[in-house]
């Protein structure tokens, strides 16, 4: 080994020991596909193509090592570096016949920034490099067209001037300087294209660009073509921090370390006349993920002319009648490229008179149906294996083969009202409603409905239930709306601030638009976009597959969802099971794949109907006999609730969990609804205001709720507990004879103590109802883990329960001290200043909340082995978190019904992953 001054060994640029900064492409390749780290995407890649053959002009990459050299030697280079970078130079010439500044056949290059991960338009890219007043006058006469050599030089100063010279507008309202150049002279002559400029006015324009830079710089443009080689490859590392990349780094989690390489290589024009061109494609559609050939091309032109949006290209079917031959060429690279890097691809090419050139290519980004499309085909096509089809598709990308969509061509026509907050994916249509009343009232006169609220509060749910879609103007993702939507699938767009919702005068404003109940409007939840009028919308055929409407025959889209799923549960170990209430959202979450139900939310079971005003009265008690009398007419519907839950769930296992929320939640909070409870109830109004008042707490969420509930009042624990086995016995002795084993939860539990007590309640009630009924149910009592002391004291707890639920919408409530309902207000200075790294309340905290879990989860097997443990929180449904719970060795996730088959994906690629 060679040794070298210990102190410069000690830092990070020094981990290539062998000095070797430069790496060649072209007929000798010294890079590939794998060296991304090194070479940066781009880079590896043109070296991975060159050594398989495609036409890739040849060039060298200098490697991100260099970058971390740059910033931490003060913007100096390795030593060595200037010898490699002339002998690269000199390979291309020799390859080519051509040279780097000469007059006569001179070779021009271009400037490329590489990083690990492409980071589309951050870094600049400089084409026509090694033009100069001499260059210039050879590559005119080795092309025969002056004029192309004349658009190269003068589109090369301006880019040279900009990124390297950093000649730029000087603030926001300023334009760029060459363009208003370019523009005064197109005014001057009259013309409105830049083809139209002849060689003599780019001959001035070149001047002009000169001119410009030396009263900007105080210097002339540099002849010397090393000096503009230097010139740029300094400007490409130094991008490397620019105020936009960093940004963009940020944003996408990609450390400064990486740096990024600089790829040189060898220019190929566009630009040369009818028979050249320039172009991007794709190897398959993108967007749906067909197996088509798509992309855009342009005849004579260069680099960015594409995507700049000069001329409108073609699309590139059209290339076949344009110029065939290269068209057949290309196909012949597109499958190539499909066969070697197994994947999509989105590759550039220029051709050069009727030559093709490959410029670059990537895996190609997707939606989501193309993405799940793609990996299913290309499994078909065995470019890929199962597991890596598997791991190819994000998670989330399944729910776009779920969510109702817009009819495309409808959505061109409407008219775009505001924006809101994405918060349940899909698209909707109905008529305006402002009450839950009024919806249910639309509703029964055969109407699709879009609840439109200021925010919305459990009051509202039945409203809800029944709508298309939910709107409110108030209230971000964590809102009371957002939350219940996604809980039952429902398409929501929430926090709209630019619309107005005026209840008293029933119309919705929306700049000088307003729409008044039972007008019609539409949403889209995955966008946010709210339109005014009808859409056509329509469910996905893979939901109406599911619920009957749709032989599974005639749908494609069900097809690859179905391969999908059925790979996923061939893999995964957790099991996943759904939170549903309801039987049809159990039913739901069962045709979507669901193994059982993690937590069925009881309070939800009061809002319906009348039973509101039982409750009301249940809560209102003043003592132990008027409680049990209202509970005594609120079993039987808790019973037949149960009864359509067993009966849904066919002998799957059924967590239900007892009453959990503060009661204040279920109390009228205005005077209207007051007054008419009061009524109902027989009471004066002064009663029910006094007995409201007595239960206030200044802290529902820490207050008297959860297990605390049951232990004041046991009469309600006993209620519950008899509905649920009353209900288990019926459907174990129906004519169906379904098995059903309950797995009764106790919520918010931090002492063993407080478990015990409810404990003693469930199985004294338990054995009632099973000498009564003369019948054994199997059944499992355990609690919520949500509180951090209920972690903390896991191995106690354990003693005494059968299973273990996380609860981490409340655990992380209570770990971090934070209010989910009261985030808003600093929550964007927390994501600004990095101080959450995720919103806690949709990816598992895992070094704060995740530890927790992983020592109860730990400490509770270890007193019980047996222990069963899931998480129900919100959390259960969101891939990463998926993932952790996989490596804390859960048994089960329980997420809401429609991110079910989400949940099956990537419990089958944490198990890919982590086994
Ligand atoms: P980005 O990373 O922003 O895509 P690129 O380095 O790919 O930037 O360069 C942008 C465009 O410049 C390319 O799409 C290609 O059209 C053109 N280009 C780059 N290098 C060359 C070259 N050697 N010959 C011809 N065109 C080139
Ligand atoms: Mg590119
Ligand atoms: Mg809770």
């Amino acid at each position: 080994m060679k040794k070298t001054n210990p102190k410069v060994a000690a830092s990070s640029h020094q981990r290539n020991s062998s000095n070797k900064y430069v790496y060649a492409f072209g007929k000798q390749t010294e890079g590939n596909s794998s060296m991304r780290e090194l070479l940066g995407g781009k880079g590896a890649n043109l070296a991975e193509m060159a050594s398989i053959g495609l036409p890739v002009p040849p060039g060298f990459t200098i490697s991100t090592e260099v970058c971390n050299y740059f910033y931490s030697q003060n913007e100096k280079y390795p030593k060595t570096l200037e010898r490699d970078v002339e002998e690269a130079v000199r390979q291309i010439e020799e390859q080519l016949g051509k040279k780097f500044g000469a007059t006569e056949n001179p070779l021009l290059v271009s400037v490329r920034s590489g990083a690990r991960d492409s980071m589309p338009g951050m870094m600049d890219t400089i084409l026509n490099l090694g033009l100069n007043d001499d260059t210039v006058e050879g590559l005119a006469a080795v092309s025969g067209n002056s004029r192309f050599a004349w658009d190269c030089y003068r589109r090369f100063i301006q880019m040279y001037g900009d990124v390297v010279l950093g000649i730029q507008p000087e603030n926001e309202e300023e334009e760029d300087p060459f363009h208003v150049v370019l523009e005064k002279m197109k005014a001057r002559l009259g013309v409105e294209s830049d083809s139209a400029l002849t060689t003599e006015n780019l001959q001035d324009l070149v001047r002009r660009y000169k001119t410009l830079i030396n009263k900007k710089t105080g210097r002339s443009f540099p002849q010397d073509v090393m000096e503009q080689l230097w010139g740029a490859i300094g400007a490409v590392f130094k991008s490397w921090k620019n105020p936009r990349a960093t940004i963009y780094r940020q944003q996408y989690d990609i450390p400064a370390e990486w740096g990024t390489a600089v790829n040189v290589q060898a220019m190929v024009f566009g630009n040369l006349g009818e028979s050249s061109a320039t172009g991007v494609a794709f190897t398959r559609d993108p967007a749906n993920g067909e197996k088509a050939f798509y992309g855009e091309y342009l005849v004579n032109a260069q680099g960015e002319d594409v995507v700049a949006g000069v001329r409108t290209p073609h699309p590139i079917s059209h290339m076949e009648q344009e110029l065939p031959e290269n068209f057949r060429d290309l196909e012949k690279v597109r499958t190539k490229l499909e066969r070697h890097f197994k994947d999509m691809q989105d590759f550039e090419f220029t051709i050069e008179d009727g030559r093709l050139f490959i410029l670059q290519t990537r895996n190609g980004k997707r939606t989501g149906l193309a993405a799940v499309r793609i990996a299913v085909e290309m499994q078909r096509e065995r470019l890929m294996s199962q597991k890596t089809a598997l791991l190819k598709i994000p998670a989330e990308s399944i729910d776009s083969l779920l969510v109702p969509v817009f009819d495309a061509k409808a959505l061109k026509a409407a008219s775009l009202i505001a924006h809101g907050l994405p918060a349940g994916p899909g698209a909707a249509t109905g008529r305006i409603a402002f009450t839950a009343t009024a919806a249910e009232q639309e509703i029964k006169r055969g109407n699709k409905v879009v609840l439109c609220r200021t925010e919305t509060s459990p009051d509202d749910l039945k409203g809800m239930l029944h709508s298309q879609g939910i709107l409110t103007s108030r209230g971000g993702v964590s809102s009371h709306a957002a939350l219940v939507a996604r809980q039952l699938g429902k398409v929501c767009v929430c926090g709209a601030g630019d619309i107005k919702i005026n209840y008293e005068r029933k119309t919705l404003t929306a700049g000088k638009i307003v729409l008044n109940e039972g007008d019609y409007i539409s949403i889209d939840g995955t966008t946010g976009a709210i339109y005014k009028g009808m859409i056509e919308s329509a469910d996905s055929e893979v939901k109406r597959v599911l619920d009957g409407g749709m032989k599974p025959e005639k749908s494609y889209t069900y097809e690859i969802f179905q391969t999908v799923m059925a790979w996923s549960d061939k893999y995964r170990r957790l099991k996943i099971r759904t939170n549903a209430d309801t039987p049809s959202m159990a039913r739901q979450a069962v045709a979507f794949g669901a193994e059982g139900i993690g937590l069925c939310r009881t309070e939800h079971m009061f809002f319906e109907g009348n039973r509101i005003d039982l409750m009301r009265q249940m809560i209102l008690a003043v003592d132990e006999v008027e409680r049990r009398a209202a509970l005594k007419k609120l079993l039987p519907f808790q019973k037949k609730d149960f009864v359509g839950l067993f009966k849904a769930m066919e002998g799957r296992p059924v967590t239900i969990r007892l009453l959990d929320p503060p009661l204040h939640e279920f109390l009228p909070h205005d005077d209207v609804v007051r007054r008419q409870l009061a009524e109902k109830l027989g009471v004066p109004l002064e009663f029910v205001i006094e007995r409201i008042k007595a239960l206030h707490e200044e802290n529902p969420m820490l207050g008297c709720r959860g297990c605390r509930l049951g232990i004041l009042h046991p009469e309600i624990t006993e209620m519950q507990t008899r509905a649920i086995f009353e209900a288990a016995a019926q459907v174990m002795k129906g004519k169906k004879k379904i098995k059903v084993i309950p797995e009764i939860m106790i919520p918010l539990v931090g002492f063993k103590a407080e478990l015990v007590d409810q404990l003693n309640v469930v199985h004294r009630v338990a054995r009632e109802v099973m000498d009564k009924r003369g019948v054994k149910i199997t059944y499992q009592v355990g609690t919520m883990i949500e509180v951090p002391r209920a972690a903390i004291t896991a191995d106690e707890i354990a003693e005494v329960a059968d299973f273990f639920s996380f609860g981490t919408n409340d655990l992380t409530q209570t770990t971090l001290g934070l209010s989910r309902d009261d985030m808003g207000l600093f929550y964007d200075e927390y994501q600004k200043k990095e101080i959450y790294n995720q919103n806690p309340f949709a990816r598992i905290d895992q070094s704060g909340v995740g530890k927790l879990m992983r020592f109860a989860a730990s400490n509770g097997r270890e007193v019980k082995a047996t222990l069963k443990l899931g998480i129900c929180g919100e959390h259960a449904g969101d891939p990463s978190s998926i993932d952790f719970c996989h490596s804390l060795g859960l048994d089960y996730v329980s997420c809401s019904p429609p991110r079910v088959p989400i949940a099956r994906l990537a419990a089958a690629q944490a198990a890919l992953r982590q086994d």
